[in-house]
């Protein structure tokens, strides 16, 4: 505690950029926020439990198999009308958070056929990639009772890979149009930057977010070929050049730093414990609750909620750790970025002015840090691209090694 008192009144600010308070609307919906986030969740959870304590699961396991006769079949049919029943409760909830609420507080541009329209196409990625994968899984509890949570962990890694590897290229253009950056002259600065970082094929794409939000962001999506960073068009149009170029270094961080592959390697370790978890509490209920639920093996695939409530919460007790790691990711992505363009000012104000622009409350509480937080508060990171700059202070850059020289630079030291 003493230390971060110290090194905040004894480093220098480079910037000088001042963090916004936050205004009254601001703190409204970061409360409301937090109230909605335990709803959703609590909703989430409640779901599966009442297919589960009203025998409604195992009534549509029996219903399946009479209509479906054949075990492939049937378990498709379970899970076809249980994503569509399950997309149904949760329709008056999602409407609210992501629609209503966003337009009461002017963040939305969408249109009501709009979100109508994502949240159709929505449910059917959920619901076929529900029937292409799961059964997977059912197989593996009929064949190894015992073992099948080691089978299923490796498998959903497999699922990791082809879902991340083919979202930028089939899932994604389903809901925006993405494609080459619109601004030749922009897309060529970008590309210098991207060239400087040592990313050469060009892979910098931009998403027409303007027909959902007000808001900026961008990403990292991908893996192997279909790796690419994606700007949204609001950012461009929201932000001065220097702006654009430390976001788009902050993305080159993710990218030249292989973000993704952590996070797989995150997943893996994460979805291990889960999985084991898992496997050992569900045959615990099933045993005391088989009456109940209506059915008594694992392998049945009425099954299916008491599996998503277990594999729900405990992601959610996994969640502190999670977010951890990424605003470690973040906090490195942020370094490079500022590395790669040493213009902290440009840094600290977007991040500054994000606040407005996300109606965000730069310095959440420590409990909403811990479940909620991903990307470390907006004040945090103005004060970090205030006060970080090494070359100031005659210090190496954490990652000059992954940068190009220009030709002026290659001059001046030679
Ligand atoms: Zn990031």
């Amino acid at each position: 505690m003493f230390e971060v008192f110290f090194a905040a009144i004894s480093s220098p600010d480079y910037a000088h950029v001042a963090v916004p308070a936050a205004t009254e609307q601001a703190m409204s919906y970061y409360h409301s926020g937090n109230v909605l986030w335990i709803l959703q969740w609590a909703w989430s959870l409640i779901i599966p439990l009442l297919f589960l304590a009203t025998g409604f699961s195992g009534k549509l396991g029996t219903f399946a198999e009479k209509y479906g006769k054949k075990w492939f079949f049937s378990t498709s049919l379970y899970l076809i009308l249980f994503v569509a029943i399950y997309q149904l409760l949760n329709l008056p909830l999602d409407f609210y958070a992501s629609y209503v609420r966003e337009h009461e507080y002017g963040l939305s541009t969408q249109t009501l056929s709009r979100w109508l329209d994502s949240y159709g196409k929505w449910t059917l990625v959920i619901m076929l990639s529900t029937v292409a994968f799961v059964w997977i899984f059912y197989l593996l509890i009929k064949k190894s009772p015992l073992r099948w949570w080691l089978y299923s962990w490796l498998v959903s890694i497999g699922i990791a890979f082809i879902m991340m590897f083919i979202n930028p290229i089939w899932i994604d253009p389903l809901f925006n149009d993405v494609g080459p950056m619109k601004d030749k002259q922009l897309e060529q600065q970008l590309l210098n930057l991207a060239s400087r970082a040592g990313i050469d094929d060009g892979r910098i794409f931009e998403v027409d977010k303007s027909k959902d939000t007000k808001m900026g962001n961008a990403y990292v999506a991908g893996l192997g070929n279909t790796k690419r960073i994606v700007i949204w068009d609001t950012s461009i149009k929201g932000n001065d050049l220097d702006g654009i170029l430390f976001i788009m270094g902050h993305e080159m961080g993710h990218y030249v730093l292989s973000h993704n592959w952590l996070l797989m390697g995150y997943f893996s370790i994460i979805a291990f414990v889960i999985s084991n978890l898992t496997y050992r509490t569900a045959n615990f209920l099933l045993a005391r609750y088989q009456k109940r639920f209506g059915f008594n093996h694992l392998s049945d695939i009425a099954s299916t909620p008491l599996l998503l409530f277990l594999i729900s919460f405990f992601i959610l007790l996994s969640n502190p750790i999670f977010h951890y790691f990424s605003r470690y990711m973040e906090r490195e992505a942020d370094r490079f970025g500022i590395e790669i363009n040493q213009n902290n000012k440009a840094a600290a104000k977007l991040f500054a002015d994000a606040v407005h622009e996300h109606m965000a409350n730069p310095r959440p509480g420590i409990i909403y840090k811990i479940w909620r937080s991903h990307h470390p508060s907006l004040g945090d990171r103005v004060d970090f691209c205030n006060s970080y700059c090494p070359w100031e202070k005659g210090q190496s850059l954490k990652y000059g090694q992954y940068f190009r020289l220009d030709e002026d630079q290659r001059k001046s030291i030679q």
